[in-house]
């Protein structure tokens, strides 16, 4: 193994878990640069490949539950892999692979973005998924970053429409089984964003910015993905999360119209 390699092979690695995006604004590439930016390494493991336009989700093909566990194995047979970033899954063939390959590998923390419709209003999860996706997927996740569309869908509940009512949904999908789940306010109204986030048997945390003006695709591969890349190197999850929403801060920052 040569130098350059040896480098590669002492970094920590996130295996990548989720769908393409042509159009470049979201999905594995999103994932793949984000993990750069912290040091991080990726290993992708592509779940569907989609022809996809800032505006418009044209074409989505599954890739099979088979091929999907053997670039997971693969992967996690050539790398150190010290998290796993979970997106786009599809169809619950999809989502019934990453459970089998999470049950076998209860140590490595699992960041799930469940991703269910893109901002274009395309779909990239079937209707049906959904509850495997919230009954059987995020139990083994150490952590959940739906926003508040996403909470809604995931509990079959109308969206929140004030602070309280998300509250109480965060704490509702925290019982329903994962470990933790941190509610995005994007969608939410008011000057300022507010992250919620939930653990078992600890004080919730808000993480508050300032809203800003600008509007970027893929901020929510992002935000789970530096979180990924946090853990990967040994950051607790609250520091995780801190800097993560800074990252994201600052890159939407970089379009922002004042
Ligand atoms: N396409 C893929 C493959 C994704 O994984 C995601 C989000 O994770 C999206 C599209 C949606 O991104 P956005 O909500 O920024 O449109």
């Amino acid at each position: 193994m040569d130098r350059h390699h040896r480098a590669m092979a002492m970094r920590p690695h996130v295996l990548v878990v989720g769908g393409t995006d042509s159009s470049g604004g979201a999905g594995v590439t999103r994932d793949v640069a984000t993990l750069a930016a912290f040091g991080v390494a990726a290993c992708p493991a592509i779940t569907a490949v989609t022809a996809q336009t800032h505006c418009d989700v044209r074409h989505v093909e599954a890739v099979s539950a088979d091929l999907i566990l053997q670039q997971m194995a693969a992967a996690s047979e050539e790398n150190p892999i010290r998290a796993i970033k979970i997106g786009m899954l599809g169809h619950s063939e999809a989502i019934r692979a990453v459970v089998s390959f999470l049950e076998d590998h209860r140590d490595i923390p699992a960041v799930l973005d469940p991703v269910l419709v893109s901002s274009s209003g395309g779909r990239l999860t079937d209707e049906a998924a959904i509850d495997d996706l919230g009954n059987r997927l995020m139990p083994l996740c150490s952590l959940a970053t739906p926003n508040l569309p996403e909470l809604a869908c995931l509990l079959g509940e109308p969206e929140a429409k004030c602070a309280s009512e998300a509250e109480r949904q965060g704490g509702a999908l925290l019982r329903q089984g994962c470990r933790a789940v941190l509610v995005k306010g994007g969608h939410a109204g008011g000057d300022v964003a507010i992250d919620m986030l939930f653990r078992r048997d600890s004080e919730r945390i808000a993480f508050s910015a300032s809203r800003l003006n600008g509007s970027l695709r893929g901020t929510g591969c992002m935000l789970a993905s530096a979180i990924a890349a946090g853990l990967a190197s040994g950051e607790s999850l609250e520091s995780s999360i801190r800097s993560a929403k800074a990252y994201v801060f600052d890159r939407i920052a970089e379009v922002a119209t004042g």
